[in-house]
């Protein structure tokens, strides 16, 4: 299939692009550069284009003629969007609305679009179900339910076919370590214990010990980027099936607290580092974790690698390779 990625060079999109790549698909990446990185692109060509510039994200689909478009660019750091709230409705609103226009321009009939945990804010309860309220605790998860919305409405006036996937916690890294997350200052968790595993940060620092959960840390559901990826496939697999458009949460559907996997990542990468205890970080919910019968059921999503020791092993062996 002749396949356009954007954000295919960025940390989810390039392992998008890598399982697609082998699996005979023709790709093209379009990407502004803002985070992504043009080696990580291990297949087809990258355009160096912003979904804010339409008429030059007009002119790559026209030429293009993509059949199916699976949608990762946007800005993900919840902390910035809280600071920087039109930077997040600009990008992943305003880029999302762009995509649709250019799409309908050119014809794409098939969407697969990167949603979040974070349009649920803080669960009433848990596992989290795609039909549970949508309360979203910041810009970002905001920037990202009004994406869906606009979606959903133009799916319905224009006969888009569509699939939304909110994803939880997404960690790892390539099994066979050709590509990675690159970031010098990443924010996430299991991506900082790891680089302070190999000594490139000081000491990890554990936002929050009273929550109300067993050991008083948030509990996240972290799941394999790859697996994410396969979810993807399987989304546009079934759309091209003749499969209604659907929302779908992806994520393991078991749940790991800060220290728990504090303690993993000492374990697995045999460093015992030192960790330090501050206070709550703002808009943290204290459990979030995928009710994922859905997926499984509706798109026979079956992953592989929900083993946390694994995704530390595949975060700790990237993170080893290069120097950032
Ligand atoms: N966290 C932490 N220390 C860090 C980074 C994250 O204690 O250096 C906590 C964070 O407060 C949250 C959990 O780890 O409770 C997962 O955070 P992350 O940023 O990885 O993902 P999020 O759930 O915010 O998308």
């Amino acid at each position: 299939m002749r396949l356009l990625i954007t954000g295919g060079a960025g940390y989810i999109g390039s392992h998008m692009v890598k399982l697609l790549g082998e699996g005979g698909h023709k790709v093209l990446t379009i990407d502004n550069l803002s985070n992504g990185h043009p080696q990580a692109v291990l297949y087809g060509e990258l355009e160096i284009v912003d979904l804010l510039n339409y008429k030059a994200l007009e002119e790559v689909l026209l030429d293009f003629k993509p059949e199916a478009v699976i949608h990762f660019a946007a800005k993900v750091v919840v902390p910035e969007s809280v600071q920087k709230p039109l930077l997040y409705y600009e990008n992943n609103f305003q880029g999302t609305i762009n995509l649709l226009q250019a799409m309908k321009r050119s014809g794409v009939k098939y969407l697969i679009f990167s949603s979040t945990a974070a349009v649920y804010g803080i669960p009433k309860s848990v596992p989290v179900k795609e039909e549970d309220p949508k309360e979203p605790i910041n810009p970002y998860g905001w920037s990202k339910l009004f994406s869906e919305q606009a979606i959903k409405d133009f799916s319905y006036a224009e006969g888009l076919k569509y699939a939304v996937l909110r994803y939880f916690n997404v960690a790892g890294a390539d099994p066979e370590g050709k590509i990675g997350q690159i970031t010098k200052n990443p924010t996430h968790l299991i991506l900082r214990a790891c680089k302070v595993a190999m000594g490139k940060l000081p000491y990890i620092e554990v936002f929050g010990t009273d929550y109300n959960t067993p050991d008083g840390t948030c509990i996240r559901d972290y799941i394999h980027v790859v697996d994410l990826c396969q979810a993807h496939l399987r989304a546009l697999e079934y759309l091209l099936e003749g499969g209604e458009s659907h929302v779908f949460n992806v994520g393991y559907g078991r749940g790991y607290s800060v220290l728990e996997v504090i303690e993993r990542v000492k374990k697995v990468s045999g460093v015992d580092f030192e960790v330090r205890y501050g206070p709550r970080r703002e808009g943290d919910p204290p459990i979030i974790v995928a009710d994922n019968t859905k997926v499984k059921s509706s798109l026979g999503w079956a992953p592989r690698y929900d083993d946390l020791d694994f995704i530390i092993k595949t975060a700790l062996s990237w993170e080893r390779s290069y120097n950032l």
